[in-house]
């Protein structure tokens, strides 16, 4: 597959002031990526230099092979073949669906059926000639989604494209709005705080601390194999708990010995920080390590229940919800986490040796 997309030790941000700093991330053509992170940490500035909107600091940025953006040169937006979705729509009011949706679209002779077979993909077919004050907010963001892939991009760049909807629609369209992309092949940058939105819609992602890109890679590895302690807590549930590094796969905790499927390389005896998902602990009878039950939320299929180790560490799990536990009852628990991920603990020897690396992990398994 080709690259369409990469951005090498890009930064930018405003005058002199860099918001984003030393930025690597590549994207394959017909692919999803998405930048993830909490508000002001830099996501739109980044879009609007990958749109052309902003002049870059460092680095550059490079479509389809070819240089769009370096310090002192900035290709002009409507010269990139980039489209734009954003978060309130800016829909044409004057204009009606059909014309917003044909109004990039160059070659005028083809226009009609573009503007046809667009609206038929977006399942607007029957609502061509009303007006975007006449829709409801979903079908206002799909006649924008509509006019952005009009003019064919090679890259669409959506920011916050579903945040001015409410939560079930909200789900619904960021599942159409992937499977649309991948019908006609589109390569897509995804701007959201929402890490829901971001692992329903993206094939790669990438979270995004104060302007810097902590890590870039799949949903499945940013939750299974956070890089960061920033990644491990910003994406999905869970809780730390402190052990010693025995050998480099296996660690010393209060729950017994966690070996894992990662190879740590701080001197043995470290103290480290062991991260466990609610679905890294299961509800084991016969097991002899108890915890008691302290809180509990139902969520349908299944129970979160917090936990108390005799020592006072609290935990999450993820229990089937058919096995009904009450508050204060004790219950056999067993860690099943093969992926097994650390980190120094804070202030640890190991702790100021890896903040001069990236991170002190190598992988076991092969990505
Ligand atoms: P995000 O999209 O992740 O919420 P932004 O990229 O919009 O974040 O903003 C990142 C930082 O840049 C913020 O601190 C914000 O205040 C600052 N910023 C955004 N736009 C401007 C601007 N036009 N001029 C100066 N600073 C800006
Ligand atoms: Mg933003």
């Amino acid at each position: 597959m080709s690259t369409v997309l990469q951005l090498r030790g890009l930064s930018c941000g405003y005058h002199t002031h860099k918001v984003v700093q030393a930025l690597d991330l590549h994207l394959k053509a017909g692919d999803i990526g998405c930048l993830l992170g909490p508000s002001g940490c830099g996501k739109t500035t980044t879009l609007r230099a990958i749109a052309g909107f902003e002049p870059i600091l460092t680095g550059e940025i490079e479509l389809a092979g070819e240089v769009i953006s370096r310090p002192g040169f900035t290709l002009a937006p409507e010269k990139r073949r980039i489209g734009m979705v954003f978060q309130d729509y800016a829909l044409f009011p004057h204009l009606n669906v059909a014309q917003n949706v044909a109004f990039g679209i160059r070659q005028q002779q083809d226009a009609e059926r573009i503007t046809q077979d667009l609206l038929e993909l977006v399942k607007l077919g029957h609502l061509a000639k009303r007006y975007p004050h006449e829709l409801s907010g979903g079908q206002q963001q799909r006649v924008a989604l509509a006019r952005a892939l009009a003019p064919s991009p090679q890259l669409l760049l959506l920011d916050e494209p579903f945040s001015n909807l409410d939560g079930e629609l909200r789900r619904r369209l960021s599942h159409e709005v992937r499977e649309i992309l991948k019908a006609r092949g589109t390569s897509a940058i995804l701007v959201t705080h929402d890490q829901e939105e971001a692992f329903a819609v993206s094939d790669h992602v990438g979270v995004f601390k104060s302007g810097h890109l902590e890590q870039w890679d799949t949903p499945f590895n940013l939750y299974h194999e956070p890089l960061t302690p920033f990644v491990a807590s910003f994406i999905g549930q869970g809780y730390f708990i402190r052990g010693q590094l025995r050998s480099p796969d296996t660690v010393q905790t209060e729950l017994g010995e966690i070996r894992g499927n990662r190879a740590y390389t701080w001197a043995q005896g470290s103290a480290v920080d062991v991260l466990l998902r609610p679905d890294d602990i299961v509800a084991d009878e016969s097991s002899a390590l108890k915890a008691r039950i302290v809180g509990k939320t139902f969520l349908g299929a299944a129970t979160l229940y917090r936990l108390q180790l005799p020592t006072g560490t609290q935990l999450e799990s993820i229990f089937p919800s058919h096995a009904d536990h009450l508050p204060g009852d004790e219950v056999g628990i067993r860690i099943a986490a093969d992926h097994l991920v650390a980190f120094p603990a804070q202030g640890s020897v190991a702790a100021q040796i890896s903040l001069g690396e990236s991170s002190g992990v190598r992988r076991v398994s092969s990505d």
